[in-house]
């Protein structure tokens, strides 16, 4: 069976373009500097975001990881959004490797009222420790794709300068966001200290992602990166797929986002389902089905038998995720199938 696979972007094949780019790109040893297709990505990605430096990594999680890493010292306090990615999804990462304390704060559709940020920040005092660092999280996976306005990034990055603090941008999905807000990428990191993005995503590299900020600081990411084995060699077979990534795939995240759009609407008129469209941001689509009286799971179940795949979020919550290798045609398809297999399920013949 051909499956209309929404579970995520990060199912997205690399495009023949990079298969090109990745069979002749010119490689050299990379732990020595001396890639140069690495080194042009590196350079390009770093302009892209408006910061001095930029560090390949291998995935989302070691760019966030690094980042806390390089951002505190043993024992400090970050304080992050409840279901951010880098607190939810990262195997308890910064306990582990930063030796690192989180203090949550939870939002809304993904974004902390400052007050509360500010609230959260420890001042002097003998049994406390010491915050160092806020992450944000741009779009916001768990909250459904949501883009943090540039208002909401801005106050709390101004919150944490007063204050001495670093902020880093878990912006695994900012060419997302930047698209969604219209505007250029360095409009959203101007509000960051350091940002990871990933190039295997909606923007379709088979492996690999960006982590930029300051020279002096993506120095000494990149030792730490070297310490957690992110070290790579002739990695510019890798680096030339995220070239294209940055130079093609970023200009057509639009497509994606008008197709959750489809999705959502299509979803939003069959009875038994809900979906919050002040959600339907971007490439993500939550649909609620406790009105069916069944659970996400059952509900993807269902779903995979007909050839569609989503992720169950939530105990009655799936998500779907557009990207680059599903169609509007594909997705009016699974409208489709969606709304048949609902119906199946209020008629208690699923
Ligand atoms: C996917 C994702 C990551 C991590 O990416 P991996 O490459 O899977 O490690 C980090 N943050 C957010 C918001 C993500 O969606």
């Amino acid at each position: 069976m051909k499956y209309i696979d929404l579970r995520s972007d990060t199912v997205t094949k690399p495009t023949p373009a990079m298969r090109k780019a990745m069979a002749e790109a010119e490689v050299g040893d990379d732990v020595y500097g001396e890639d140069p297709t690495m080194n042009e990505l590196e350079k390009l990605a770093a302009e892209m975001v408006g910061k001095e430096a930029a560090l390949f990594v291998t995935s989302g999680t070691q760019g966030n990881q690094v980042a806390v890493m390089t951002h505190t010292r043993r024992g400090d306090e970050v304080i992050l959004e409840s279901e951010s990615h880098i607190y939810y999804y990262e195997v308890g990462a910064m306990a582990t490797l930063s030796a690192v304390q989180a203090r949550t704060v939870p939002g809304r559709l993904g974004a902390m009222d400052p007050d509360d940020v500010r609230a959260a920040i420890r001042s002097e005092n003998i049994h406390f420790p010491r915050t160092s660092l806020i992450c944000l999280e741009n779009t916001h996976n768990r909250a459904g794709g949501t883009v943090l306005p540039l208002d909401n990034m801005k106050e709390i990055y101004e919150i944490a300068k007063r204050a001495g603090l670093s902020v880093h941008l878990d912006g695994a999905r900012l060419f997302n966001a930047a698209t969604a807000l219209g505007v250029d990428p360095k409009e959203i990191t101007k509000y960051c200290d350091s940002v990871m993005f990933c190039l295997s995503k909606g923007l379709c590299a088979p492996v690999g992602s960006i982590l930029a900020g300051d020279s002096a600081w993506i120095k000494r990411a990149r030792k730490n990166r070297k310490m957690l084995g992110g070290g790579l060699r002739q990695a510019g077979v890798l680096a030339a797929a995220g070239i294209v990534a940055l130079k093609e795939m970023t200009l057509r995240l639009a497509e994606d986002h008008a197709n959750a759009r489809l999705l959502a609407e299509g979803f939003a008129r069959i009875p038994g389902l809900a979906v919050d469209m002040q959600r339907v941001q971007t490439n993500m689509v939550m649909v609620d089905v406790a009105g069916l009286g069944v659970t996400g799971q059952q509900f993807s179940d269902a779903l995979l038998e007909r050839g569609v795949k989503a992720n169950p979020m939530r105990p009655t919550v799936l998500r779907f995720v557009t990207h680059n290798d599903v169609s509007r045609e594909d997705c009016l398809k699974a409208v489709e199938i969606v709304r048949d297999v609902a119906g199946r399920f209020a008629h208690g013949v699923a």
